[in-house]
């Protein structure tokens, strides 16, 4: 087998510049708590590909699911002949997803265009043109996505021109924001929405419950339901981007849950399937009824394969009940993570909920982002065999995203790991 490093040298010559990656090691297996190379040098995974594999790697429910599946047939595009399996997933995802009111869910391929097509749905239904974004919120890659992220590096430098009816609000960042309660920091939002849009040109206010890529930022306590209910009064549709926080990461099914919020909108993707492709759009009935026939879909979208994966990850989810693992981690991991924190002045917060969870590290005694530091510290975990992201508009934040099948022991190395680094 080729190594790692004969791997990177093939990869610099065939593979774009453009497509990053965090470790120069190529992946040879992956299960559990862990990742190994084509060396077999082995990484506690403290990433899960990103939110993806909450289930873990090749879960066992998933991988019989899958195979199953690919011998029966592996696409016939449901808009062309359609299957019981994409039915499935979309009546899983209605019942589970918060609300009790009548839904419906249309499946699409990534979170991107989830989110794209949550937008044409609530500027269908409503006939207005404006969607209201928050700073900090990542929403995808694609040409509209990228105008509802905030962050120019990487993801929007030189990539313009962007969509446009795409207007951005203050969040709630209560370690950026003097710590304004949550019914302020929404006031404040609502006021800009009022004044610079008109709420009666809105179709959309979209918003992560726990920003993601943007540095898991935690709203303050009520400004996600005061939104929700400015939003009914305005006949706004809010979509909640469940795309980082959904699948019992945050230690509920979903996110908003935990205060009470129901979307008219989510979009689904990331810890839906095991690993596999598959991104879904939940919500009222009436919304997602108002487009025509023909009006959404695409080519693989649902694809069976990955609508098998889809139902057996929610099976495991169910009967390993991962909503508490989530919170079993978090409560293991946020103890080490304050501990390190009380420890040492560069870290500002320790914030997140379940198991994803972050610091943001600082210039000790100021607020001023460090993100050489959190590259740093990053580094070396890495170098000592510990998988961790960062993330953050100033690249200041390690975020840590086990998968949630993840072993005590596992888990009680990473962070042996993780504090070593801090040093
Ligand atoms: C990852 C992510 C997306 C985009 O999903 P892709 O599958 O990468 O297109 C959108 N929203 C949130 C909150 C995400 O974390």
């Amino acid at each position: 087998m080729a190594t790692s490093e004969e791997l990177h040298k093939r990869r610099v010559e065939a593979v774009a510049r453009g497509v990053g990656s965090t470790i120069p090691a190529y992946v040879d297996r992956a299960g559990g708590g862990t990742i190994t190379d084509v060396d077999g040098r082995e990484w506690i995974d403290f990433a899960a590909g990103i939110a993806v594999t909450n289930v873990g790697n090749s879960a066992p429910r998933v991988v019989e699911a899958v195979r199953a599946q690919v011998e029966r047939f592996t696409h016939t595009c449901f808009m062309v002949a359609p299957y019981e399996s994409y039915v499935a997933v979309c009546e899983q995802l209605n019942a589970l997803t918060p609300g009790g009111f009548g839904k419906r869910s249309a499946l699409f391929n990534s979170g991107a265009e989830a989110v794209e097509n949550a937008v044409k749905i609530a500027r269908h239904a409503t006939g207005r043109p404006a969607v209201v974004v928050f700073d900090h919120a990542y929403h995808g890659r694609t040409n509209l996505t990228m105008a509802l992220t905030a962050k120019n590096m990487p993801y929007k430098h030189r990539f313009g021109p962007f969509a446009g009816e795409v207007y951005r609000v203050p969040m709630s960042y209560p370690l950026r924001d003097g710590g304004l309660d949550g019914a302020t920091a929404a006031a404040r939002s609502i006021e800009m929405i009022e004044k610079q849009v008109g709420a009666e040109n809105v179709a959309a206010l979209l918003i992560e419950p726990i920003q993601g890529e943007g540095g898991f930022v935690v709203p303050a306590e009520g400004f996600l339901p005061a939104l929700r209910e400015w939003a009914t009064a305005a006949g706004v549709v809010f979509v909640a981007d469940e795309i980082q926080t959904g699948f019992c990461r945050t230690g509920d099914w979903f996110a908003c849950e935990h205060e009470g919020v129901e979307p008219d909108l989510i979009t689904l993707a990331k810890g839906i399937a095991g690993g596999l492709p598959l991104a879904a759009v939940t919500g009222r009935a009436e919304l997602m009824d108002a487009v025509h026939v023909g009006g959404l879909g695409g080519t693989y979208g649902g694809n069976p394969i990955a609508c098998a994966a889809a139902l057996a990850s929610i099976e495991t989810m169910r009967e390993l009940d991962l909503a508490a693992a989530a919170r079993r981690i978090g409560a293991v991991m946020g103890e080490r993570l304050r501990a390190i924190a009380a420890g040492d002045p560069r870290v500002a917060e320790v914030r997140g909920r379940g198991a994803m969870l972050a610091v943001e590290i600082v210039v000790p005694g100021t607020l001023t982002p460090d993100p050489a530091a959190t590259a740093a510290i990053s580094a070396a975990c890495h170098a000592a065999g510990l998988l961790t992201l960062t993330c953050g508009t100033y690249g200041n934040v390690l975020r840590f995203l086990p998968p949630l099948v993840i072993s005590d022991d596992e888990l009680g190395r990473g962070l042996d790991i993780l504090a070593a680094a801090f040093g």
